[in-house]
């Protein structure tokens, strides 16, 4: 039996050491920006005539990667391949299964600097963002190893008398997996590893932001011994080579990661019955947040101001569980407000090779879609407390912003913006801080900075949140030990990283025989 799960360390970037390894990891993969990769179909490379090319957000100009599009015809291929893998695949034992994770995890560590290098080139993070990012995969693979075997051993039903009864976990068939650019690598990895330690096929269709993180994985996956159309890796626009595997009638299920738009749309195409198809899909679709951290009059300001500091702006606040609203206690909301706009000013924002606080948004079109958000904030009677503008220089940088005087119901308070926006609302005392942090269409991730024990009591109970915590970010979940996912439409709180996450992959098979 491998080791009890445990959470890789992050590398301590602030030693020389791990900065000069870094260093030499950029000028490794800087060398090797703009090659070309195919599409993985059935263990085969394959090229088509239709390119997508991998921006890095830093420099649009630089191309991190070309990668061949599929289309319809390829993305058939890859479904009869992931078919024709599943009927070996799923009798493959599940220790075997569970080696390949560990070993892809073990290649992870062995090349833990180039990903990292990777990342901050394809999507804009800084060195500690991305090295979060790739122990969060590696922990992924650790910890569904492991699941897998606890669910491949005997698994306990009632004794009847005269008969032997036992239950076991089977995989279901081929999954479509659809993550975000985001978690570039742990999303990818968690939700594919997760699918095919459990005995499925996977066609994993990358983010068009980040195809490169996808072809690593993929490639890191496969030396560790995942077998020929067990993972295609099919890069291609979501809208057509995306929308026609989910509805293909062959799909056993979907796992999906991204806004709550695409979410909606998926599941609703999936309900749908296409002609041919013998089973009801499953769909797990981890969507969108208004996440919110509640700042009580009882709480440590300081404390309280550094833990919003991170959670709004760490990765340009591009994270599901970033903290975009800060509902401040008014007896309070002057000492936060001057204490974290202090603080807000000092970030730094950059190019992520130079490790920066904050890097660039992922494209134009989020860098648009934030500083519209950021006119409606201030159209709306919102104060602009600091930040506001993009940054005047190639790539998609906009300025840390902080809106004061926002209302409950005002658009900023309600909708995800995805960015480096952060809103700040005040309440008139706690029971009105806990109405305004539950009052959107979201659930994901809360947090509450208190010194009573009875208020987090109360927000235990009632602050209907996935993923809540108390006097510290909302955000960086870990594997095992905040199982992650949320509530209302930040999707079906699929919670991955804990115990429940395999059981989504899989159904279980009663089978009883009549002792003579
Ligand atoms: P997105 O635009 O919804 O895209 C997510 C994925 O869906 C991409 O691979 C995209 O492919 C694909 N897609 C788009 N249209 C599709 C369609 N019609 N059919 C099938 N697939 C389609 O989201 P994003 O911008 O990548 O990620 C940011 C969002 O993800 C935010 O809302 C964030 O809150 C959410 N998120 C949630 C969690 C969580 O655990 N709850 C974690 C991370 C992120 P293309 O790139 O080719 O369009």
């Amino acid at each position: 039996m491998p080791k009890p799960f445990q959470n890789e360390p992050i590398l301590d970037y602030s030693r020389a050491e791990n900065r000069r390894k870094m260093e030499r990891a950029l000028a490794r993969v800087r060398k090797q920006l703009g090659r070309e990769y195919p599409l993985v179909i059935g263990g085969k490379n394959v090229r088509t005539g239709d390119k997508l090319r991998s921006l890095n957000p830093a420099e649009p100009d630089q191309v991190v990667a070309v990668f061949n599009k599929a289309d319809i015809s390829k993305a058939d291929q890859a479904m009869k391949a992931a078919l024709r893998a599943f009927e070996t695949w799923r009798f493959t034992p599940a220790r075997e299964r569970a080696n390949v994770l560990f070993k892809a995890a073990r290649i992870m560590r062995r090349r833990r600097f180039e990903l990292n290098a990777w990342m901050v080139f394809e999507v804009g993070k800084n060195f500690t963002e991305a090295d979060a990012d790739v122990a969060e995969t590696i922990d992924f693979l650790e910890f569904y190893g492991r699941e897998m075997l606890r669910y491949a051993a005997r698994q306990p039903v009632t004794p009847v008398k005269g008969e032997k009864n036992m239950l076991e976990y089977i995989p279901l068939g081929v999954g479509i997996v659809i993550p975000p650019w985001n978690f570039p690598l742990a999303i990818l990895v968690g939700m594919t590893s997760a699918a095919i330690v459990s005995g499925n096929t996977v066609i994993l269709k990358p983010s068009s932001d980040s195809p490169m993180m996808g072809w690593l994985a993929t490639e890191i996956l496969r030396e560790a011994g995942v077998p020929d159309g067990v993972l295609n890796f099919l890069p291609g626009p979501g809208s057509s080579v995306g929308d026609y595997l989910v509805k293909h009638p062959k799909t056993r299920f979907i796992s999906f990661t991204g806004s709550m738009e695409v979410g909606l749309r998926i599941n609703e195409m999936a309900a749908r019955m296409s002609p041919g198809q013998i089973w009801i899909k499953r769909v797990v679709a981890e969507m969108g947040g208004k996440d919110a951290i509640i700042v009580d009059a009882e709480a440590d300001i300081d404390d309280a101001v550094n833990g919003v500091l991170t959670s709004a702006f760490g990765f340009q606040g591009q994270k599901c569980s970033a903290c975009s609203r800060a509902i401040i206690d008014q007896k309070v909301y002057k000492e936060f407000t001057e204490k974290l706009v202090a603080k807000v000013k000092e970030i730094t924002v950059d190019d992520p090779v130079t490790n920066a606080y904050m890097g660039p948004v992922i494209n134009k079109a989020a860098q648009q879609n934030i500083l519209k958000y950021i006119k409606i904030g201030l159209k709306e009677k919102g104060k602009l407390l600091t930040g506001g503008e993009k940054i005047d220089r190639p790539g998609w940088f906009i300025q840390p912003t902080v809106i004061g005087n926002v209302k409950p119901n005002h658009t900023i308070a309600q909708e995800e913006i995805f960015g480096p926006v952060l809103a700040l609302i005040k309440a008139k005392d706690y029971d009105n801080a806990l109405k305004i942090a539950n009052g959107t269409i979201y659930g994901l991730t809360g947090s509450v900075y208190t010194n009573n024990p009875d208020k987090m009591e109360r927000a235990r109970r009632e602050f209907h949140v996935g993923n809540l915590y108390f006097n510290r970010k909302c955000t960086g979940a870990l594997v095992g030990g905040h199982p992650f996912g949320g509530f209302n439409m930040s999707g079906t709180d699929s919670k991955a990283g804990g115990r429940d996450y395999l059981l989504l992959f899989m159904q279980a098979k009663s089978v009883s025989r009549k002792l003579k």
